[in-house]
């Protein structure tokens, strides 16, 4: 680990502290030109005493402006301090779990992984009409069944067709076949650019799609494409309970990935982290962005340095090995159900690194999916499948109770 280290809360509270100093202090220094100020004291008391030992709160009340992407170029010198502890941060993530080579990566904290995969179909978009003089109706976007909504949006908004790829119902792998009768399909009718998304970990199922399914295709065609990872939800799971993946930078056919912290690292909304590699992301360059010093790069204007410091807060308090044990005891948990299940006879999905365990609907009954709030695939009577996420919260205590309520002799037909 390059960047990521364990520290004690007074070492992270003194870290904090410098990063405020650097940062403006709408209290005493003489700030004149930004529409910007802490948070209204008459609301939020700058006073009040708890906010001593709880610096994610003194942050979040001087409220610092992160605008802008500050791994390139110059950046706004008002919040230098929390924009470096959001650098400090991305190095985390990017190098130590994510493989990059340091100073080779760009990004930034977005408001969610809606916006970190949109971000990224846009780079590569503009990449392909910059680099390659590509007209937009020549480029497709290229995505499993299975992902995530967060894709769709982003095809309608950049007015993009995505291809989407079927996946085998049970096993919930991309089908190869299927996936080149597409490619070619789509080539036939003037398709040049594939900007593809492999997830690292669906939303429903937690399944993985590997990501040489893809390019080794693409290669066999010699067909031009760009590779993201969608571990918005894995992205925290994966790289630990299988540490030998290389679904990460030292595949040299990936160019970026989304990782939400507010999901499998419980930090608060406003974290969607977003990753590319060096080269990409001046391909999303707003000129017209004038009175941000600096590129603003992002597709967001505004965010809050709080959300960098909340993050860089929970890796540092857990560290690598802290966390590996966290995602330890989440596998063992998930594995006790998926042996429950077995025993029972009940059919369910797992992919063996993550901790979602998707159950037939057929052994689910209404009060049951009810009674332990499990989401359906579908909000219809077509619905196959309840899923369960073996979150921090979710013990063998209330597993059990589920097991005994999962009941094979009512098998219900679908
Ligand atoms: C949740 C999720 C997203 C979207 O993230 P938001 O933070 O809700 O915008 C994208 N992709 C996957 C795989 C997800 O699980």
């Amino acid at each position: 680990m390059l960047f990521w280290k364990k520290r004690t809360a007074p070492s992270q509270q003194q870290y904090i502290q410098q990063a405020l100093k650097d940062n403006v202090n709408f209290s005493t220094d003489s700030s004149l030109g930004y529409p910007a100020s802490k948070l209204d004291p008459k609301v939020f008391s700058t006073e009040a005493p708890f906010l001593k030992d709880a610096p994610l709160l003194q942050v979040f009340v001087s409220n610092p402006n992160n605008i802008g992407c500050h791994t390139c170029g110059t950046s706004e010198k008002a919040f230098k301090g929390t924009q470096e502890i959001e650098v400090d941060v991305l190095n985390m993530i990017a190098v130590d779990i994510f493989k990059a080579t340091p100073n080779d990566f760009d990004g930034y904290i977005a408001p969610g992984g809606t916006e970190a995969n949109i971000q990224a179909l846009w780079m590569y978009r503009n990449y392909f009409i910059n680099e390659h003089g590509a007209h937009p109706h020549e480029i497709a976007i290229v995505a499993s069944e299975d992902t995530h909504y967060s894709i769709a949006k982003g095809a309608n908004l950049l007015m993009l067709e995505w291809l989407k790829i079927p996946v085998d119902e049970d096993h919930r792998n991309i089908k190869e076949n299927e996936l080149e009768d597409i490619i070619l399909r789509a080539r036939s009718y003037g398709k040049k650019y594939f900007i593809t998304v492999a997830n690292l970990g669906t939303t429903m199922f937690g399944s993985v799609d590997d990501p040489t399914t893809y390019s080794t295709l693409y290669d066999k065609h010699r067909i031009t494409y760009k590779l993201h990872i969608d571990g918005a939800y894995g992205g925290f799971v994966y790289p630990f309970s299988n540490p030998g993946s290389t679904i990460n930078f030292s595949d040299p056919n990936i160019s970026s990935v989304t990782i939400d912290a507010h999901k499998m690292l419980q930090a608060p909304y406003g974290t969607g982290i977003f990753i590319c590699r060096k080269g990409l992301i001046e391909n999303t360059l707003t000129k017209e962005a004038e009175y941000v010093e600096g590129m603003d790069l992002t597709l967001c204007g505004s965010r809050s340095g709080a959300n960098a410091v909340a993050v860089w807060m929970i890796l540092s308090t857990y560290g690598p090995h802290g966390w590996f044990e966290k995602i330890s005891v989440l596998q063992m948990r998930t594995l006790w159900l998926c042996k429950a299940l077995e025993k029972k006879g009940i059919t369910f999905f797992r992919e063996p690194y993550m901790n979602i365990v998707t159950i037939s609907a057929a052994y689910v009954s209404e009060e049951t999916a009810a009674r332990f709030d499990l989401v359906p695939q579908k909000h219809d009577p077509t619905n196959l499948w309840y899923k369960v996420v073996v979150m921090d919260h979710v013990e063998i205590d209330q597993l059990t109770l589920l097991v005994d309520a999962l009941d094979v002799t009512m098998v219900m037909p679908l």
